[in-house]
């Protein structure tokens, strides 16, 4: 490696850097507990393990202890010295060592058999690695966790201990790691959305299947509510369409072949003789059926159909994340059908609507957007469509992206199997990235499905299609959401806008009066009359991030006035209820970030 790529934003550096790590953490771990059986110590993507068999119990209390010896090792400035041995030399070597002995076993005849040896310790090994221990500053590093884990991963072999470490080249950057780690915990839908009561999952019932709460449902009805009329606004057409349908819809629309394994099917694939449903994973081939039900002509075009829509994909149980990765989640779809002429103006038409959502969410800032493209070394049973097609597509997307001047990357092998797409992507807090709005366009399905339009030359023509959703799925961006405002979501989406606080029984049938009235205006409003004290009332709705707390106490029924709080602490003091009626009606009707 060059002097000048050895820098942590070198990818490279980092890994030998925390593979390094790894060697002196086992060195450690052997000069306290000389028995250790040594398994496999990588580098991952945030810094490194060691798979260990200790005798006695390792706990948390334990890795401060190690950490202490790793800093000794980093100070001692070991050189890391490669050799290599032939497999009897290294079985020999490595003779205490049952795991390592597998090891070797498994290294192909030929494969040279390595070491490094750094002071007292020698371990198999490929390397690479830094020089010395030194070069590995101990202030830096920390061990962060210990846990089981199978060795090779197999449930049937030995638990192991894995002990997890990261570290940087100084001390700031392991605290600021640190730091970003706490906040992106305490941030975490998956987490919070718990908590807070927006979602569950249960066992018995499956994993990606969440049962969304109360408070989750209705910021979902709220959005959906909102996307359904811009879109009808834009012109959109409405449908509802089933969600299954026979295999042989799947069979004309390429899932059948393309996408079997993501699908429900309900009934044997293989059986031919007897009806066979798959839920939908997609709604084109549906709302394909809308424009089918009559002829259509250029003046009918373009067309744009949307359905909020419940979708099913048959995702790996190990892809499943909270709301960001289910098995059945709800979309807000849609497909316009178009004549080619008209594709630049309706393709911004539906990145203009994507941005307005996503920018009014309060999204937008952190979103980026990824043109994805086919593999053209790899185009067989992947990708429907010829190359020439392929080419088409794809470099009309590219010059309506650089007309509308989108700054993207490019993804190859990224496409959906019917053409290019543009992808608006987004970061969970622990930084795994999904895409939250697509926008494809497609010149194949129009034909497999028979859509035609009859031109103004009176010629039968096949139109093109763009699938476009406007918020994506509402399970994730609620997600995003939560993540994003850690829990206090903008006033207009908050599932509980105000809560009335009474400081008295002797007040209570007024407070009922107020929310009786903030309920009337479409306020979403709930009431705490319980007999605790209002500090601890107040310090409830705080922490479930309510925005509004109105608080009613005898002066305030006196004066019939209200007094107002707001969930951040900031006290806005009494006013009468017609003030504080047009305060919170003008944050959620201008949908305010706040
Ligand atoms: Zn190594
Ligand atoms: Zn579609």
């Amino acid at each position: 490696m060059e002097e000048a790529e050895k820098t942590f934003e070198n990818e490279q550096y980092r890994k030998t850097y925390w593979h390094t790590c790894s060697h002196i953490l086992a060195q450690a771990l052997k000069r306290l507990y000389p028995d250790v059986k040594l398994a496999i110590g990588p580098s991952i993507d945030e810094g490194f393990y060691y798979d260990v068999d200790l005798s006695g119990s390792f706990t948390q209390e334990n890795l401060k202890e190690v950490e202490k010896e790793m800093r000794k090792i980093c100070k001692e400035n070991n050189q890391l010295e490669r050799f290599a041995l032939s497999r009897e030399e290294a079985k020999e070597l490595m003779a205490d060592q049952p795991y390592k002995l597998e090891l070797i076993e498994g290294i192909p005849e030929g494969d040279e058999i390595s070491f490094y040896r750094q002071g007292d310790f020698t371990d198999l090994c490929a390397g690479p690695h830094l020089e010395t221990t030194k070069q590995v500053n101990g202030s830096g590093l920390k061990l962060t966790s210990c846990t089981g884990a199978y060795w090779r991963g197999d449930e049937h072999n030995k638990m192991l201990t894995r002990i997890y470490g990261v570290a940087f080249p100084t001390k700031d950057e392991l605290d600021a790691f640190i730091a970003a780690k706490e906040e992106a915990k305490r941030r975490d839908h998956n987490k919070i959305g718990r908590e807070l009561e927006y979602f569950t999952t249960v066992d018995y019932i499956g994993q990606g299947l969440p049962i969304i709460l109360p408070k989750g449902a209705r910021v979902i009805q709220t959005l959906q509510r909102w996307v359904e009329d811009l879109e009808q606004r834009r012109g959109y057409l409405l449908t509802k369409t089933p969600f299954m349908a026979k295999r042989e819809l799947y069979k004309i629309s390429g899932h059948w072949d393309h996408y079997l394994n993501g699908m429900f099917v309900l009934g044997d694939p293989d059986d031919e003789k007897s009806e066979c449903f798959a839920l939908r994973p997609m709604t084109c081939p549906f709302q394909y059926q809308v424009y089918l039900n009559r002829e259509r002509s250029y003046r009918d075009l373009p067309m744009r159909f949307n359905e909020t829509s419940t979708l099913f994909r048959n995702e790996d149980s190990g892809e499943m994340h909270g709301l960001i990765r289910v098995r059945q989640f709800t979309i807000s779809e849609g497909h316009l059908v178009i004549r080619p002429d008209q594709l630049e103006q309706e393709f911004k038409g539906c990145l203009d609507l994507a941005k307005h959502i996503l920018d009014t969410v309060g999204l937008l800032d952190r979103c980026t957007f990824r043109f994805s493209q086919w593999d053209p070394a790899n185009p067989n049973n992947k990708y429907e469509g010829t190359p020439e097609q392929w080419e088409a597509a794809q470099s009309s997307m590219a010059k309506i992206l650089d007309d509308l001047g989108v700054d993207y990357t490019v993804g190859i092998d990224e496409a959906a199997f019917y053409g290019p797409k543009l992808d608006i992507q987004f970061r969970n807090v622990y930084g795994k990235e999904d895409t939250i709005v697509t926008i494809q366009i497609d010149m194949l399905l129009a034909e497999r499905f028979g859509m035609v339009y009859t031109g103004d030359d009176g010629e039968k023509k096949t139109p093109y299609i763009i699938h476009r959703t406007s918020l994506g799925c509402y399970e994730r961006t609620l997600a995003y959401l939560l993540e994003t405002y850690a829990g206090a979501l903008p006033t207009w989406l908050a599932p509980e806008q105000v809560r009335v606080l009474s400081i008295k029984d002797s007040v209570v049938d007024y407070a009922q009066g107020v929310v009786d009235k903030l309920g009337a205006m479409g306020i979403r409003v709930e009431s705490d009359f319980s007999s605790n004290t209002l500090g601890y009332k107040i310090r409830n709705g705080q922490k479930e991030k309510v925005p509004y707390m109105v608080i009613i106490g005898e002066k305030d029924m006196e004066n019939n006035t209200i007094s107002i709080r707001y969930r951040n602490g900031e006290d806005l003091g009494a006013m009468s209820f017609e003030e504080f009626a047009s305060l919170v009606k003008g944050v959620v009707d201008s949908k305010e970030k706040k």
